[in-house]
């Protein structure tokens, strides 16, 4: 058997735009992602993400949309 072939396969955080952080095994290490289970419309069947304490204004205003 050789060894050494595999990458480095550890626990992991995921954090979502939404806020959700979410732990799973991974190679990378404290990825980030726009939409998760919690907060996709494809998911919830909501068009809106839920705003907690202004953080999608606040995200919306860095990328310049209205
Ligand atoms: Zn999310």
């Amino acid at each position: 058997m050789k060894q050494g072939i595999h990458p480095k396969y550890e626990q992991t955080k995921i954090q979502c735009a939404c806020g959700a952080v979410f732990e799973t095994g991974s190679t990378k290490k404290d990825m980030r992602v726009e939409s998760c289970s919690n907060c996709h419309p494809f998911f919830t069947g909501r068009q809106k993400l839920v705003d907690t304490g202004g953080r999608v204004d606040k995200f919306k205003k860095r990328f310049g949309m209205k």
